[in-house]
């Protein structure tokens, strides 16, 4: 594969660029996973919030790869950690999706005001004792959420799984995790289409340098810069253009204009107020 991987600190690698399957309809998810295998992905983000683990699991049985081949993500649902449902919940992805370990295991939001993260992450850390997750990870945590993980508990997240684009780049975030070994996961890479990415001066100008997509441009500035990427499509050729990115290497000029145009805003909900 020509994926780089990066090393968690489970000691476990995760290749740096997968697929992700947020907004898949179940009934299409099986055909889109089955494509993206095919287009060479070997790393899948899902979660049980998506409603497609089980098609997921058949697609990845379809496909013939052999399990360790392939690295599989799924998150705990938000009303299964208010419920103190967590090795319930944990049990019934690895059951839908036809598996008896999984990659990486996320805490899907952090969900502050209920106050449930560290004690559903001292669960967590039983499924990795157990081995049922290689790696355990949260998503969508804000400094003050890892700051009270590492105080209070044992293992530190192998990943933060969170919204980050050309306009909202994470910088504070992705230094204090840099810091504690942490991997920044980008979701929303390219910004979920809910602005003109694609249209962006710096974007277009290292598209026609490099005579590849605006979409390509953003996410090899994501494997530049050292974010885990995982790009969605149900399109078989965008699929094939998101996985086409090491043909080419952004200049630091390319770099730094993208880099400049971080305006630290949002286009998703702000976890301090998802409950
Ligand atoms: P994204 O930024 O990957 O955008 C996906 C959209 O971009 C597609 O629906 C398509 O319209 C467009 N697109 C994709 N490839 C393109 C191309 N080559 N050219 C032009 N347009 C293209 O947004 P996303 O799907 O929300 O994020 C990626 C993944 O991150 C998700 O599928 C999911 O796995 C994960 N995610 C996690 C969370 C979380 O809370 N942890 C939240 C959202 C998404």
């Amino acid at each position: 594969s020509p994926v780089p991987t990066i090393v968690l600190n489970s000691g476990k690698s995760i290749p740096q660029l997968g697929f992700g399957v947020f907004l898949v309809d179940p009934a299409d998810t099986q055909r889109v996973v089955e494509d993206a295998l095919e287009v060479g992905y070997r790393h899948i983000d899902t979660a049980t919030g998506y409603n497609n683990e089980a098609e997921v699991g058949a697609a990845l049985r379809a496909s013939g790869i052999p399990r360790e081949e392939i690295f599989v993500t799924t998150k705990l649902r938000n009303d299964h950690h208010k419920a103190r449902d967590v090795e319930g919940a944990f049990a019934r992805s690895l059951d839908a999706l036809g598996l008896d370990y999984l990659d990486l295991y996320l805490i899907h939001w952090p969900m502050p005001a209920n106050d449930f993260y560290v004690d559903t992450w001292r669960t967590f850390e039983t499924f990795a004792a157990d081995g049922r997750a290689a790696s355990i990870g949260v998503s969508n945590f804000l400094i003050p959420h890892l700051q009270r993980l590492l105080a209070e508990t044992d293992i530190v997240p192998a990943v933060n799984q969170v919204e980050l684009h050309p306009i909202f780049q994470q910088r504070e975030l992705r230094a204090f995790q840099a810091e504690h070994g942490i991997q920044t996961e980008a979701w929303g890479p390219l910004g979920q289409g809910k602005y003109d990415l694609f249209g962006m001066q710096a974007i277009q100008d290292a598209a026609a340098a490099h005579g590849v997509q605006p979409a390509q441009v953003v996410l090899r500035w994501h494997l530049q810069t050292g974010n885990i990427v995982i790009p969605k499509s149900n399109r078989r050729e965008r699929m094939a253009q998101n996985f086409d990115l090491f043909g080419f290497e952004l200049s630091a000029d390319e770099m730094a204009a993208i880099d400049a145009l971080d305006e630290n805003r949002r286009v998703g909900g702000n976890p301090a107020d998802i409950n």
